[in-house]
């Protein structure tokens, strides 16, 4: 993988993320899939190799490196399965709200823990009844002086089980109009009063990977918990959703090159009617398909993290690689699964679980007809 943003230390950080993932992920995964979840562990050999937040200033415990090194753990850990996703919205998604929002005493309480792997994070947006409509939720947050009462139910929430501290999207003001304008962030942590998990949501894929439902039933939350101003929550949210999207589309990437070269390897070896599955013209079409594919979306996703790395705007191309990205790869899978046979269908074999793990691309982080309303807006419709 070359992209025009690497440099030589990059490729040297890539090769050693690598090493680590192959003593201390690639031999658990399917442990930890069975298991259901990703153990504390592995998080706190993460924080002490400096391997979660990077980007972050050195006076937080971060490294203090350019985003390009976060693509590269984004784009490793998805190697490893996409069952990782968390740790992904952990470093990328979910810190970044308290970095650009947060005050420096916020910074200095929280920040530290995130790098070390003290504090795991998520965020909270999805309710039972309102996911796409964002602006509809009615997790309400009354504000009582010194601190807010809050009243809610989320749902499919990322590290819901684990997490430490949670970046809650509430309803400040109920009157507010237009309603976007009416939602703040509070920052949740384990242990208010009134805060507590719901079930463990058994998924269809992304096994390992944590999701719950929280419940909040007169949670006292502090009034020095409030992420930035109250009222902006749904600015600040339309703002971090951008890069959120962008991590979707790498690992959506990432995912096809990873199904496209074991299929490539599949077809080399596995024999029928005397020959090799990829003397089939039909084999050689389908990879050749799959090639110009993958050659496409890498070329437009390397510009893409570069714009977004420089600080362009890059909404509606965000969304078009969310959208296009993630649906090649789910496309992908199914035809690798149908290369490789009867095999393809068997858990044992890797494209079973890529084939199971990937269609909730296009749904999480804003479902892909969201992403074409966007565009289509964007557009001038
Ligand atoms: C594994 C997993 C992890 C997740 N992690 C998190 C998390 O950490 N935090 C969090 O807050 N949320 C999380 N989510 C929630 C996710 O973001 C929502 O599921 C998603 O935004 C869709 O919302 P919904 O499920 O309510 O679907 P709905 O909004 O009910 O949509 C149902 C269908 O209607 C379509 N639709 C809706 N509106 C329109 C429209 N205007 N035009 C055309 N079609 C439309 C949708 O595209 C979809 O196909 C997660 C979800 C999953 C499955």
């Amino acid at each position: 993988m070359k992209h025009p943003y690497i440099q030589e230390e990059h490729a040297i950080f890539r090769k050693a993320f690598r090493k680590f993932l192959e003593k201390e992920a690639y031999p658990y995964y399917e442990k930890w899939e069975k298991d259901r979840i990703i153990p504390r562990s592995f998080w706190d050999k993460l924080g002490q190799s400096g391997y979660l937040c990077p980007d972050l200033p050195e006076e937080y415990g971060g490294l203090g490196v350019d985003w390009g090194i976060s693509v590269i753990i984004n784009e490793e850990l998805e190697r490893v399965g996409s069952g990782t996703v968390g740790i992904s919205l952990h470093n990328d998604i979910v810190v970044p709200y308290i970095t650009a929002y947060g005050t420096l005493e916020q910074k200095e309480r929280w920040l530290p823990k995130c790098v070390s792997g003290e504090i795991i994070t998520a965020i909270a947006m999805t309710e039972p009844g309102a996911g796409s409509d964002l602006a509809s939720i009615s997790t309400t947050a009354v504000d009582k002086g010194d601190h807010y009462v809050v009243n809610g139910q989320k749902t499919f929430i990322t590290n819901g089980i684990q997490a430490d501290l949670v970046v809650v999207a509430c309803k400040t003001d109920l009157r507010a109009l237009p309603k976007h304008k009416g939602i703040s962030l509070l920052v949740i942590e384990r242990g208010a009063p009134g805060f507590s998990r719901g079930r463990k949501l058994d998924k269809v894929g992304l096994h390992c990977q944590d999701t719950a439902e929280l419940i909040f039933e007169d949670c006292i939350v502090p009034k020095e918990n409030l992420l930035g101003k109250a009222g902006n929550g749904f600015l600040y949210m339309m703002d971090k959703l951008q890069q959120e999207r962008l991590l979707v589309a790498i690992a959506a990437q990432v995912a096809a090159e990873d199904m496209f070269e074991l299929t490539m390897e599949y077809v080399k070896s596995r024999q029928a009617f005397g020959k090799t599955i990829g003397d089939f013209q039909n084999t050689k079409f389908k990879l050749a398909e799959m090639a110009t594919d993958i050659e496409m979306g890498r070329t437009f996703l390397d510009q893409l993290i570069a714009s977004h790395m420089a600080g362009e705007d890059v909404v509606t191309k965000v969304s078009m690689a969310k959208w296009k990205l993630t649906d090649m790869a789910k496309r992908i899978s199914g035809e690798c699964m149908q290369l490789f046979g009867g095999y393809g269908y068997m858990e044992e074999y890797k494209i079973a679980r890529r084939f199971r793990d990937i269609p909730v691309a296009s749904i999480y982080a804003g479902t892909n007809e969201i992403m074409k309303t966007i565009i289509a807006k964007n557009i001038g419709l």
